[in-house]
């Protein structure tokens, strides 16, 4: 007889669906696993045997094989010891193969019996809910925020071997529970008015509004200390909270503690690696700055310092919202829908446009400096202001801003098509303007997206000469200086 129920593994930031077989020969007793199991996969069978003397079964009775499916793919992960447990106790005759057949099973064993949590466990449950055939699926009660969060009848949720057992023997399934409510997350603290703290620079904070408002991607160049890093961080908390959806996602990447402290901000030093940024490496795939800066914002100070590589690779990410990481034979697409806060000086020294000091760069290296940001990265930037040392405009409040941001996003969100045609005269005009400036198809399509964000904060329903003016203004505004050679 052979018994089969189901368990999950994370494959990137994905559950995948392991099926655990299990069968009985009469052999000389002892529990094999195969099926590329693991180290942790292999040492369970240890943990298990022990659980279950502690329960009173005595198991090996005889030689039981217990096999993962898909047998190609490496399966890693303390997670599986629930379903093989409950393999084995089919194929012993305790618990019913009909039943754990349509049951999923997630959760690490301890010695005792308890089940314990296991981390980053919402993907791993979202691809056993998603299982037509499953009518239960049994995870550990430490992991009840993320099955909250899921909102699935099928979830239920055990905290020892004793509990399940008691389950699966019954002669009727009790009625499937109420799907958990979603836990509610302890107060985030207040954010602070960051943007009140930025004084003066009226553009750059008008700069920083329409960005987030359509999540454009900005860059901000100034000499040092006029406040780009202040006006930057002050992003994460103008942007709106995040949807269920969104906090599903993030949790996939972060385990519980980031998705409840609000949306990711990442500011990974400029020595950074490639693969740091992006994601990679040898062996286990390591998520990049990029993928663990989803939903969230990636600030990446003094700008043209990244590596060249690293600042190249980010062409992807930027255009498509993924990124593709490659390991030996494979490639993983990871998510990466960020949005970019660059910051870079006007030149090495940092002093080209300042008044107080004199810049000491010759006129080459100020070139050089420039050149380290190449067209195609330059051409995805939607949006990037020069902050000039004295600007005594204060702008827009933070207030102001967050319920702007978030009304357009709303608007944005509600809306089915796109709404990017521009009327008669608007349109000959815009035209004028792509041909006089040999806008590619992308900056014409960008530009376009800017001008519409500006007309929705605005609260003007179709996009007028203003706002393709005013967003063409602050997309050239540094890039001016970026370009020349
Ligand atoms: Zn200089």
């Amino acid at each position: 007889m052979v018994a089969k129920t189901f368990g999950s593994v994370l494959h990137g930031i994905d559950g995948e669906v392991v099926e655990v077989e299990s069968v009985r020969f009469n052999s000389r007793p002892e529990i094999q696993i195969t099926g590329l199991a693991g180290n942790v996969v292999r040492e369970s069978r240890d943990r298990i045997r022990a659980c279950l003397r502690g329960l009173g079964i005595d198991t090996p009775s005889a030689k039981l094989v217990v096999h993962l499916v898909p047998a190609t793919q490496k399966k890693e992960g303390s997670q599986l010891d629930l379903a093989i447990a409950v393999a084995i106790l089919a194929v012993e005759g305790i618990v019913s193969a009909a039943r754990i057949e349509k049951a999923g099973f997630l959760g690490e064993l301890r010695l005792t019996g308890e089940v314990v949590a296991i981390p980053r466990a919402i993907a791993m449950m979202q691809s056993l809910v998603s299982l037509e055939k499953l009518e239960r699926v049994f995870v550990p009660t430490g992991n009840k925020w993320d099955a909250s969060l899921l909102r699935c009848s099928k979830l239920e949720l055990v905290d020892s071997l004793q509990t399940l057992l008691a389950k699966l023997t019954q002669n009727e399934w009790p009625d499937s529970p109420a799907p958990l409510l979603p836990l509610s997350d302890p107060p985030a603290p207040l954010a602070k008015p960051m943007l009140d703290y930025v004084r003066g620079q009226a553009t750059a904070k008008r700069a920083l509004q329409v960005a987030l408002a359509g999540r454009h991607h900005l860059l901000l160049s100034g000499t040092p200390g006029v406040g780009k890093s202040l006006l930057s961080q002050s992003a994460p908390s103008l942007l709106p909270s995040m949807s269920d959806l969104e906090r599903i996602e993030i949790s996939k990447i972060h385990g519980r503690r980031a998705a409840t402290g609000g949306r990711p901000f990442r500011a990974p030093h400029h020595s950074v690696s490639a693969s740091a940024l992006l994601g990679g490496g040898s062996g286990e795939i390591r998520m990049g700055e990029v993928t663990l800066a989803h939903r969230g914002v990636l600030f990446l100070d003094e700008f043209p310092e990244y590596r060249r590589d690293a600042i190249e690779g980010l062409r992807e990410p930027l255009q498509e919202g993924v990124v593709r990481v490659s390991r030996v034979g494979s490639t993983l697409k990871l998510p990466a829908r960020f949005l970019l806060v660059a910051a870079m000086n006007p030149c090495g020294c940092g002093y080209l446009l300042s008044r107080q000091y004199p810049c000491r760069c010759p006129p080459d290296k100020v070139a050089a400096y420039r050149r380290r940001l190449s067209g195609p990265i330059m051409d995805r930037i939607d949006l990037a202001v020069m902050m000039p040392g004295m600007e005594v405009r204060e702008g827009i409040s933070h207030e102001q801003a967050k319920s702007s941001i978030e009304r357009v996003w709303n608007i944005q969100q509600a809306r089915s098509i796109e709404a990017l045609e521009l009327r008669g005269r608007t349109q000959h005009w815009f035209d004028g303007l792509c041909s006089r400036e040999f806008l590619s198809y992308r900056a014409r399509e960008k530009l376009l997206r800017v001008a519409r964000t500006i007309a929705d904060l605005e609260d003007r329903p179709a996009i007028e000469q203003q706002d393709l003016i005013e967003a063409w203004a602050l997309r050239c505004d540094a890039k001016q200086l970026v370009s020349v050679s």
